[in-house]
């Protein structure tokens, strides 16, 4: 088959199998003192060290989760402390193009929660985001690195300083972004991210919110044991963040490879365009992942085409995993203005460290052949 839906859950990368094999075969408990369990507790702090290293902070500002949509919540916290106390964030902001688990608003009671516009191109409007802070309070701020259906990348860094100076908080769902993005809470001015292992060629279930120092940090979410320093109660997935620690080694310096999808990326775009001119890929015009395209052909049903692409061995995605098998059309095409006929007909292709030209041209090829099919009129004969 060819795999081009790595934004739902990039295939697990050799180097994470083989210290998942290796971690499912210690038996201790990271929190036993006899060898057994020090030994598990060296694989929960050598991939914590891994990833703190990846988002430039210190090993004890990890927190290790059941994932992304766990760090989310963990991070949607009316409760949190800094390092001269509690702090109460009074409400929280957040896109309009979150993923679920932050619209969901955390711990935020709704009528503490305010929406953040977006642009045509899918960017947050820092107008909006301007008259949203002088409400006054302490907010906490949760724009997403980069969106999972558009690819599309926020303005952190503007974001960021903005919520700093009215002495916010500042949450950064970077699910998409590692290995795509150099992750940097600091220049971000971010007081916590969320990173899922499984989005970085690591397993699914595991995942982490980083904070930009362990002085800052939500109240738990789960209590119970010690673990995770208080900040998260429960035996640790201890091959879980093995596999996660070696997708976060794998990931340390990515340069080369997002040059490399970029190259593919380009080479998609251009062969889209060229057997359907109408072709609409959205976010074009702004900085985007490397790896992501999410396009429409209009009068090519999306559902239509990706049950057609799937009978091929293709495997791609209309809008994102998480809302497909729900009538309705994507909330961050919506935000971004874009017509809901032709949000029907949106598709995300997302290439990863598998992808090569040869499926690239794979796709193409399949494509001329779907589009044509579903719309005869759409597909340029000439070509
Ligand atoms: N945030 C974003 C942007 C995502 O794309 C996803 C996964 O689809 C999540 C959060 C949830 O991550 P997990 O699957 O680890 O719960």
């Amino acid at each position: 088959r060819l795999y081009l839906d790595h934004n739902a859950t990039a295939p697990l990368r050799p180097q994470a199998r083989a210290a998942m094999i290796e971690a499912l075969d210690v038996a201790g408990n990271p929190s036993s003192v006899h060898g057994d369990g020090r030994r598990a507790r060296g694989i929960v702090e050598g991939a914590r060290e891994a990833l703190a290293a990846l988002c430039g902070v210190k090993a004890r500002s990890v927190i290790f989760t059941g994932g992304a949509t766990e760090a989310n919540a963990l991070a949607l916290s009316p409760a949190w402390h800094d390092a001269s106390g509690p702090v109460y964030p009074d409400r929280l902001i957040m896109s309009a193009v979150e993923h679920p688990s932050v619209r969901s608003g955390g711990r935020f009671p709704p009528r503490q929660i305010r929406t953040l516009e977006v642009d045509r191109d899918g960017r947050v409007d820092l107008d909006h985001l301007d008259r949203l802070l002088a409400e006054g309070g302490t907010p906490l701020v949760s724009v997403m690195a980069a969106n999972n259906e558009t690819g599309v990348i926020q303005p952190l860094a503007e974001i960021g300083a903005r919520v700093a100076a009215v002495g916010g908080l500042f949450h950064v769902d970077a699910v998409q972004a590692a290995g795509r993005l150099a992750l940097t809470p600091k220049d971000w001015h971010a007081s916590a991210i969320s990173l899922s292992a499984h989005k970085m060629g690591g397993p699914q279930g595991v995942g982490a919110l980083v904070l930009s120092s362990s002085a800052v940090a939500p109240s738990a979410l789960l209590v119970g044991g010690g673990q995770e320093h208080h900040r998260r109660a429960g035996t640790e997935n201890v091959a879980g963040i093995a596999g996660f620690g070696a997708a976060a080694r794998a990931l340390a310096d990515s340069s080369a490879e997002i040059s490399r999808l970029a190259g593919l990326r380009a080479l998609l775009e251009h062969g889209l365009r060229h057997i359907c001119s109408d072709s609409i890929i959205f976010g074009a015009d702004v900085e985007r992942l490397a790896n992501t395209v999410c396009f429409a052909v209009p009068g090519v049903p999306a559902e239509l085409a990706l049950i057609a692409c799937d009978l091929k061995g293709v495997s791609l995605s209309s809008g994102s995993a998480c809302s497909s098998g729900k009538v309705g059309v994507s909330h961050v095409l919506s935000a971004m203005g874009v017509e809901e006929d032709l949000a029907r007909c949106a598709l995300r292709l997302s290439l990863g460290w598998t992808s090569t030209e040869a499926d690239v041209a794979r796709f193409l090829d399949l494509w001329r052949e779907v589009a044509g099919r579903l719309n005869p009129a759409s597909v340029h004969r000439a070509a």
